[in-house]
């Protein structure tokens, strides 16, 4: 079980130009179900100013989404902390990154117009806009969760399908030294041809689930807040159950809503 004094540092890329359709949301899920067992929290927003000490600081990393933009305007600053963030993760630090900021962490990313912006290369995958004169891929998405790591047993996870709202122009082609996240069951995922969502490498998960994803999928937030526990603690963790019905409710509501069966 966890204890008193066990604390997490959760690092936020960029709060105020990473955060589209509700994203901040992930935040306070992962902080209030931190709070609620006892554990203590900081949220570190990450930016310019952040130093590498700090960043080395951080227990759980958080990315959400943005526009290209937005992404153009982030990518200078995050190359120069790309060293350490990358160390992080091969350290297995666990890592949320939604939409906008999993491409950035990918090998490059061509937005709708523009030069192509090169990536950190954590995740061996390539993004491409096909163009302004395409279709966004928008819409409510159901996928099955399929990657090994999230569905080892000591992390509970027992809904493994997740609900969310994706509105991205950019398609995910995943390379080799990644598995998917999950497999889409209904909306397009990463590129709406080969039917895989997201992806997973060590521990860092990257998805085009916004809505935000943590509300209506509390599992996945269970589960960053234990690795990040067990890497940080080096110590078997278990973390007390909490009532998720609400959470379970609106999950099971998306479903209906896009008559899937649960
Ligand atoms: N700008 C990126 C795209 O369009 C990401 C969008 C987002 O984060 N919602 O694909």
């Amino acid at each position: 079980m966890t204890q008193k004094n066990h604390k997490l540092t959760i690092g936020w890329l960029y709060p105020t130009l990473m955060s589209t359709y509700g994203d901040r949301g992930n935040i306070i899920v992962l902080s209030k179900r931190c709070e609620w067992r006892g554990i203590n929290v900081e949220i570190v927003p990450i930016d310019q100013t952040t130093s590498d000490q700090q960043l080395k600081s951080i227990d759980l990393l958080f990315g959400g989404g943005a526009q290209d933009r937005e992404q153009e305007l982030v990518i200078k600053d995050l190359h120069k902390k790309g060293k350490t963030i990358k160390e992080l993760i091969e350290n297995n630090t666990p890592a949320l990154f939604v939409c906008g900021a999993p491409q950035l962490m990918g090998n490059y990313y061509e937005p709708s117009v523009g030069e192509r912006i090169e990536g950190l290369g954590i995740f061996d995958m390539v993004s491409k806009h096909p163009g302004p004169d395409k279709e966004r891929l928008i819409g409510d998405i159901v996928a099955q969760i399929t990657a090994p790591t999230l569905l080892d047993t000591k992390y509970h996870i027992q809904t493994t399908t997740v609900v969310g709202f994706e509105n991205h122009g950019g398609r995910t082609y995943l390379g080799e030294n990644v598995l998917p996240f999950a497999k889409v069951i209904k909306g397009f995922g990463n590129n709406g041809e080969d039917g895989t969502e997201g992806v997973v490498y060590k521990n860092a998960i990257g998805c085009y689930l916004h809505g935000p994803l943590l509300p209506k999928n509390p599992m996945i937030a269970d589960y960053l807040i234990q690795k990040a526990l067990e890497v940080k603690y080096k110590e078997k963790i278990e973390l007390k159950p909490l009532d998720d019905e609400l959470e379970e409710k609106a999950n099971k509501a998306i479903l209906q809503k896009l008559g899937v069966n649960s």
